[in-house]
């Protein structure tokens, strides 16, 4: 029987899943290693231990096929973007992997904002200017280690790296590259002008493939260890929120992958390239054929987090201790609240923010707030308010003429609740959809794969098979109508706060 491996390289932790081409999961790993956030702004990773953790699940995997004497008819890649490492000649790491969390490199971004030729960055590249870019980062590594940045022979993201240990390949896929903020879509290479604003020749990066090219063989030696099959096909794939378009079966323009875990994000698939004028939205690659635009936000589950350990703290310790899911727990008692908590009103930057707003120094606030307002309205608000600046950015999305979002596929963390299910239709006044399936970048990168491979003639058909039954929440009239008034005034204030709270983001410094 044969078998298809997808492992999606991400940000806490490297997932694989194994399936058979009709969806039916086999086997499947989740290792996870530390982000390492010790000083402010920091977050990055050892890339020995993503190393292990990948090689790991590989043998784990290649246990089962062995074992259940399966065929691997091929083996593709997802990983997390805009990560960074610098090498030496023989490609030694010669720093962590600085991850897209990290934001040492605002101020370099900030810089680059007020330049003159911000505009014509994001037009040539379709990246926003933000600290999360390679072109950030390298600017920023350049002023602040300027001996290693001197000593690196090489830099390039951890996807490429792996694929450098375990099979010899120095290349980037044209998804990861578009993701950089140095790659020129227009002319598909890596734009001589801005590496020399990041301070790098060409040569130091990996040259850029299609994310369908295949490739075989991993290094004797570790395929010996690993009872590595040596014909197996190995694709290259792409990045991961691009492949979790593909993942939730959301191939369209009318059908728009909203993910909400940590982070979220809204993507939308299209056949041409297209930019934001206010350039609010990336427009990434998926392959040579195929983009995504996307808005991507800080503020997802995380502020669920917040309300959680800052708002309910002593509940919290007593749910986990009675064995229960504290989300649960806690989205239970946001459930009585009526919609719209009284009155409140939160915007929920407390990580600064990317779409719609891209400043990584706005701050979020309740407004609204009387005496009567309770912590369980608080809590509210706050789901709310992350839904509400989802909204905003779906709202770009409608005002474009590449795209025409019609219904919502959802992923991520808060899927797992039907409540929020529901107040994402109602907030959004749009259907949304949840499959069975929610490790949708791993599936993305198996659905690559088999495109790649030909080991699918349709791959709409092969998406519905492997994210497996939909279920449909439509949006309640009542609550919408109310929604959308509530959403009237967010916006209303938002246009009126504009980014005044970044006086204070300033004064805040001081203290940490
Ligand atoms: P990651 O982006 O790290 O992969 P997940 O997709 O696992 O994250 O999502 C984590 C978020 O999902 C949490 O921060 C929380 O807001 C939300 N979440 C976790 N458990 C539940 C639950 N049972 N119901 C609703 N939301 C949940």
């Amino acid at each position: 029987m044969n078998v298809m491996l997808g492992i999606d390289i991400g940000t806490t932790s490297t997932k694989g899943l194994l399936c058979r081409t009709n969806g039916q999961i086999v086997a499947q790993f989740n290792h996870s290693y530390p982000l390492q956030q010790t000083v402010a702004g920091t977050a990055e990773e050892n890339p020995q231990a993503i190393l292990m953790a990948v090689t790991s699940g590989l043998q784990a995997i290649l246990r089962t096929v062995h074992q259940q004497q399966l065929t691997l008819a091929g083996l593709s890649f997802s990983s997390a973007n805009q990560s960074l490492i610098a090498l030496d000649n023989l490609h030694r790491p010669l720093t962590n992997l600085l991850t897209w969390v990290d934001t040492r490199a605002a101020p370099a971004a900030a810089k680059l904002k007020k330049s003159d030729f911000a505009d014509e960055l994001y037009q040539r590249t379709g990246t926003p200017l933000h600290p999360m870019s390679l072109l950030a980062k390298l600017i920023w590594l350049k002023a602040s280690q300027p001996k290693i940045f001197k000593q690196a022979t090489y830099f390039c993201g951890i996807k490429e790296y792996i694929l450098w240990k375990l099979f010899g390949k120095w290349q980037m896929d044209i998804s990861i590259a578009s993701g950089t903020g140095l790659f020129n879509w227009q002319q598909q290479n890596w734009d001589p002008e801005i590496l020399a604003i990041a301070g790098i020749q060409e040569s130091q990066l990996p040259p850029i493939v299609d994310s369908y090219t295949t490739f075989s063989k991993m290094r004797p030696d570790l395929a010996a260890k690993l009872n590595w099959p040596q014909a197996t096909p190995i694709v290259q794939g792409a990045f991961d929120g691009a492949l979790a378009n593909l993942g939730v079966n959301a191939l369209d323009s009318k059908t728009a992958a909203l993910s909400i875990g940590t982070s979220a994000a809204i993507r939308l698939l299209s056949k041409q390239p297209a930019l934001d004028p206010q350039g609010r939205l990336f427009c990434y690659a998926v392959s040579q054929q195929q983009w995504v635009i996307g808005g991507p936000v800080n503020n997802g589950g995380i502020v669920l987090r917040w309300a959680l350990e800052k708002l309910f703290t002593n509940e919290k310790i007593i749910w986990e201790k009675a064995g229960a899911d504290s989300y649960e727990q806690l989205l239970q008692i946001i459930q009585t609240i009526p919609a719209g908590a009284n009155g409140l009103l939160f915007f929920p930057f407390l990580n600064g923010e990317r779409a719609p707003l891209w400043d990584a120094d706005i701050r979020a606030s309740f407004i609204g707030l009387t005496q009567t307002h309770s912590r369980a309205e608080m809590a509210r608000a706050a789901v709310e308010g992350i839904i509400f600046n989802l909204r905003s950015v779906w709202e770009i999305f409608s005002n474009h003429t590449f795209s025409q979002p019609k219904q919502l596929v959802l992923s991520g963390g808060f899927a797992k609740s039907p409540f929020l299910r529901q107040l994402i239709a109602d907030i959004f006044n749009c259907p949304v959809q949840v499959p069975a399936q929610i490790e949708a970048s791993c599936l993305g990168a198996i659905l690559l794969g088999m495109d790649a491979l030909g080991l699918t003639d349709n791959l709409a058909q092969s998406a519905a098979a492997l994210s497996g039954t939909v279920t449909t929440y439509q949006p309640n009239p009542a609550a919408a109508k109310s929604y959308n008034e509530l959403f009237t005034i967010y916006q209303r204030l938002q246009d009126h706060l504009g980014h005044e709270t970044t006086a204070l983001t300033a004064w805040q410094r001081k203290f940490n």
